[in-house]
């Protein structure tokens, strides 16, 4: 079987874009018969962006619920939390004793940071903590303490399992054996970028996400209101392949609806109208897991003890892989 994971970073509230871009393809994967999946909530990654405690707490649970309430059944996955898996820090030290500096020097979310200083005629490492310099490694011992085959990501993340293989292959290289299985990067291509209401991409740190379950349909309906667009009037065409409403709807609806909603625009509906036809095809998905997901949140001891099981079946793998490498390593217990 191929050996699947995925993390999302418990950063916030879930939102559109997670789902369409990463839970409903993972969901969808999980019940395949040839699928192994691994999926976890990523709150060692959430402390390199936040240290807000209660907003990680809360963002766990919510991430966690999201997944059971999009249909995610824990008897079929190996369902965890990060941070319950000891394995994962320890096999990230090892790995960071043989990633070389000048490949984290490349990784994307670093020189990100280094041109925004540069830019702004800051030092270049101004407001870099180590834990952003490293978090390429730490997401390598994500997936080799797994022996994942394939990591379903996004463009933007292709380098990052680049880099997982990368390590592993020099692991396997300087101790004359496979211990590590090379991950590969699934890009979905069918699986969309969701624009956010800034039509920026949709994310939790830009702060310009339309929640998928928080705060009730009201505040969905309020977020899509929010969504900008440009200043046509109804009545005047508008260009469906250069508007986020179009986008967004197009993730949730079928070809058949996808053309008429095309064909709305193109026709002059205005904006308002527009926003209320993408709430109402949301708000038909979303509803009946919205209840799930509420039923959920009110019982987070319920939840607890799924990750909890979750964490044994996730470490019933990664403890004896980490054994084998400390045996290798010379980590070996006196006798
Ligand atoms: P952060 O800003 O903390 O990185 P995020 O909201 O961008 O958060 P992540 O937790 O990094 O999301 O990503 C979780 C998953 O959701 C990833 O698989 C990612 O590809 C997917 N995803 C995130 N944003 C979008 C989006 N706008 N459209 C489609 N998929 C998305």
């Amino acid at each position: 079987n191929t050996r699947v994971l995925t993390g999302i970073t418990t950063s916030g509230t879930p939102h559109l874009g997670n789902y369409v871009g990463a839970i409903r393809p993972a969901v969808a994967a999980s019940r395949r018969d040839d699928v192994d999946a691994f999926y976890f909530m990523a709150d060692y990654h959430a402390l390199i962006k936040s240290d807000d405690a209660g907003r990680i707490e809360r963002s766990r649970l919510e991430i966690a619920a999201t997944w059971l309430a999009a249909g995610l059944d824990p008897a079929r996955v190996t369902f965890y939390r990060q941070s319950d898996i000891p394995e994962i820090p320890e096999l990230t030290w090892f790995l960071t004793c043989i990633a070389s500096k000048g490949m984290l020097n490349r990784a994307h979310a670093y020189k990100a940071a280094v041109d925004k200083n540069t830019a702004a005629g800051e030092d270049v490492d101004a407001g870099v903590t180590a834990g952003l310099y490293m978090y390429p490694v730490l997401m390598a011992a994500d997936i080799l303490a797994f022996d994942a085959n394939q990591v379903p990501v996004g463009r933007d993340q292709i380098q990052h399992i680049e880099m997982a293989r990368d390590l592993g292959q020099r692991f396997n290289h300087l101790h004359g054996h496979e211990f590590f299985v090379l991950p590969e990067a699934l890009i979905e291509e069918q699986v969309a970028t969701l624009p956010g209401l800034d039509g920026r991409k949709m994310s939790k740190s830009y702060d310009n996400t339309i929640p998928l379950f928080a705060g009730g349909k009201k505040q969905l309906r309020e977020a899509i209101m929010r969504i900008v667009t440009d200043s046509r009037l109804p009545g005047e065409p508008k260009d469906p392949d250069d508007c986020a409403l179009f986008t967004i709807f197009r993730a949730f609806a079928s070809d058949a609806e996808t053309a008429a909603f095309r064909q709305a625009l193109l026709d002059g509906i205005g904006w308002g109208e527009a926003k209320q036809v993408l709430y109402e095809r949301i708000e038909t998905d979303v509803a009946p897991m919205r209840e799930r997901y509420e039923a959920l949140m009110a019982d987070p001891s319920a939840i607890e003890t799924i990750l909890q099981q979750g964490a044994q079946k996730a470490r019933a793998i990664a403890t004896p892989k980490l054994a084998a490498l400390r045996e290798v390593l010379g980590l070996r217990a006196m006798t």
